[in-house]
């Protein structure tokens, strides 16, 4: 099959699928489903009167199902998604509210040990500093989920309807603020209900753990989960490098953790031209979001952190140069490659068939570039004379698709997480 014929049907699949990514339901499927929860929630310390009220008049949400079911071919590349997360507009608003609320983030700094400027970069990113909590009912979205989710992914949500269910008996929350995305994050840092029952907590003493009407709260909260992830206080998440032109592509894995000493002694430097830090024992990682033609970092244990908080490369970096520009540090120095794209999905898969075909298994196909498809494409791009940084492009799919001429014959597995 033709590559134009192949793309043309890779196109047809991703505007045929959603149309079957519903499920249906009748009223009569939700009762009784309802009825079998009921007893669930009633046997896991759920009082009646709280069950009653948080679903009486409760029904499915189909926009919240077609929500779910919607999988973009294409992901933003990093800096997209750092330009759209740390653009002039964030920045101006964060200094804004810093001064606003000055006093009650240190004292939050000072209780938890997390620096001001990140909890207010995570603030920003998660609801543009309080102007976009979401106003979906979390009972109602967790309920449709539960339900009519992805089946894969129904238990994982009646965990958290069950967590809702929780915080609405305590009464931190009352039913009608009860309120935030449709997949279920609350509030002013969009914690899901399971996190916010593990990692609440009242800052500001009215004896209410609330994080949608409380900012205090909230902030806190998001300390306090920083905090017991392993947050180091007073240190920063990472620090961009630049590399030695010989330096070995494949020592930079988010896996491949090693003491500063050993950077220093790579050649890694810091970009401002400063020698690395005082505490050479601190373990770090190099961190190559677009392959080695664009900016190089130093990760730390607070990367780590804020990985536990959100597990995205992306997100850590948005809110860790966030919270660095907000605190007055320059912008990344180094170029990102601008003139590439992302792969879709179906050009990853691609990708992960040609490489196995080509003698570097990537264990699977899954569309998503995980270790071991990093691990395989370091492997051929080290023995086809490419820097095996395990950053995947265009190009390379090109050249691999040039080296093999097996058909695109398999289907993408839904993903399960
Ligand atoms: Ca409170």
């Amino acid at each position: 099959m033709g590559h134009k014929l192949r793309r043309l049907l890779q196109q047809v699949l991703v505007l045929v699928i959603p149309l079957f990514g519903y499920t249906f339901f009748t009223d009569r499927d939700f009762a009784q489903w309802q009825l079998q929860f009921r007893q669930l929630a009633l046997n896991n310390g759920i009082q009646a009167e709280t069950f009653d009220l948080a679903f009486r008049g409760l029904t499915p949400d189909s926009k919240v199902l077609r929500l779910d079911a919607y999988q973009p071919e294409f992901s933003r590349t990093t800096w997209e998604y750092l330009d759209k997360s740390v653009s002039a507009d964030r920045l101006r608003i964060g200094q804004q509210k810093w001064q606003e609320h000055s006093a009650l983030l240190k004292k939050i700094s000072s209780r938890y040990g997390v620096q001001q400027e990140y909890l207010l970069a995570i603030w920003g990113m998660e609801s543009g500093f309080g102007q976009r909590m979401g106003n979906y009912s979390i009972m109602r979205s967790m309920a449709t989920l539960a339900y009519a989710g992805r089946y894969e992914r129904r238990g994982f949500w009646q965990d958290q309807l069950l967590a809702a269910l929780r915080i609405l008996q305590k009464k931190d929350v009352t039913l009608s603020s009860l309120r935030g995305s449709w997949a279920g994050a609350i509030g002013h840092t969009q914690f899901m209900p399971l996190t916010f029952e593990r990692y609440a907590v009242d800052f500001d003493g009215d004896g209410q753990r609330d994080l949608v009407n409380s900012l205090a709260d909230a902030l806190a909260s998001t300390a306090n989960y920083l905090a017991q992830s392993g947050w180091k206080k007073g240190q920063v998440w990472g620090e961009e490098v630049t590399l030695p032109t010989d330096f070995d592509w494949a020592q930079a894995d988010p896996v491949n953790w090693q003491p500063l000493a050993y950077w220093s002694g790579q050649g890694v430097q810091l970009v401002n031209g400063n020698s690395l830090a005082d505490w050479r024992d601190e373990l770090a990682f190099i961190l190559l979001p677009a392959g080695y033609r664009g900016p190089a970092f130093l990760a730390y244990q607070n990367f780590r952190a804020l990985l536990e908080y959100n597990n995205s490369v992306n997100y850590a970096l948005a809110v860790g140069t966030l919270g660095d520009q907000l605190r007055g540090d320059r912008p990344v120095v180094a170029e990102w490659p601008r003139f590439e794209r992302d792969l879709s999905r179906y050009e990853k898969a691609e990708l992960q068939e040609l490489l196995s075909a080509v003698g570097y298994s990537t264990d699977g196909i899954d569309g998503k570039i995980g270790v071991n498809t990093r691990a395989a494409l370091r492997r051929w791009q080290a023995d086809v004379g490419l820097p095996s940084d395990g950053y995947p492009t265009f190009d390379q799919l090109q050249l691999l698709r040039e080296q093999t001429e097996i058909p695109f014959t398999y289907s993408i597995q839904e993903a399960s997480g």
